[in-house]
């Protein structure tokens, strides 16, 4: 899939309380990001601003990360908030049930062997997600070719799915990805039939953007410009903040 450049994108429209339903990624959507992932945290008055957009959207909003769901659960500490957790595999839905994947028997061999990178390379840091397993090279960038030969091997020995992000590589089971869990969620009360807007700043929130797009809504790259899915932009995170907090401006 080509994408064009996101040079010139304009600043996303209010959020419309009766229209729109909204998916945010966590780490450099929501908080920022710190060397180690245990580190992260939401400021106050951006879950204050998260808070009012889901109760001006009626709860149509989600949390999706690639974070484990109780990671993603603790660090949103908003309990009736809809969650996603590893790309979607894991969820918390509106009703409060959870949905959780499964790890694959290739996984747990995988598991086993990063287990073992880590030990070899200690200025990586291997994060164990349980349904995910991240190979973080943020404190080494010099490791970045190693850690990525590494997880490729060890990803295309277990028939594995391989997710470069920002300076990590993910290795967990297929079949969901930022989209999907969109959709998933866009198909049950109370997204159904609402228009989904997905605001992420890292390259698997590009699957949200699309699913977003192709169900009549649109993508919001948080960051600098690059080649994206999203038609609209937002600077940095006070940014998102702002927009969020003005929800129930829009009428
Ligand atoms: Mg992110």
């Amino acid at each position: 899939m080509t994408t064009p450049p996101a040079a010139g994108l304009p600043a996303p429209p209010p959020l419309s309380p009766h229209r729109d339903a909204l998916f945010l990624d966590l780490d450099g959507t929501l908080a920022a990001i710190r060397p180690r992932p245990g580190e992260v945290a939401i400021d106050p008055p951006m879950r204050a601003a998260l808070r009012a957009a889901s109760a001006a959207l009626s709860q149509r909003v989600a949390v999706v990360s690639g974070r484990a769901l109780d990671d993603v659960a603790r660090l949103v500490d908003m309990p009736d908030l809809c969650l996603a957790g590893i790309h979607g595999l894991d969820r918390r839905l509106a009703t409060g049930e959870l949905r959780r994947a499964t790890p694959s028997a290739g996984l747990e061999r995988a598991r086993a062997e990063l287990a073992a990178l880590g030990r070899d390379e200690p200025r990586l840091f291997v994060e164990d997600k349980g349904l995910g397993i991240a190979v973080h090279f943020r404190l080494a960038p010099d490791l970045a070719a190693v850690a990525e030969r590494r997880a490729r091997e060890i990803a295309g020995r277990h028939g594995l799915l391989l997710q470069p992000g920002k300076m990590v590589f993910e290795i967990r089971d297929g079949g969901a990805d930022k989209g999907s869990a969109l959709r998933d969620f866009m198909a049950a009360p109370p997204f159904a039939g609402a228009r989904p807007i997905f605001v992420g700043d890292d390259h698997t929130d590009e699957a949200g953007f699309a699913a977003a797009a192709a169900l009549g809504g649109h993508g919001v790259l948080v960051g600098e410009p690059r080649a994206t899915a999203a038609a609209h932009r937002l600077p940095d995170l006070a940014a998102v903040e702002a927009w969020l907090a003005a929800v129930g401006d829009a009428g």
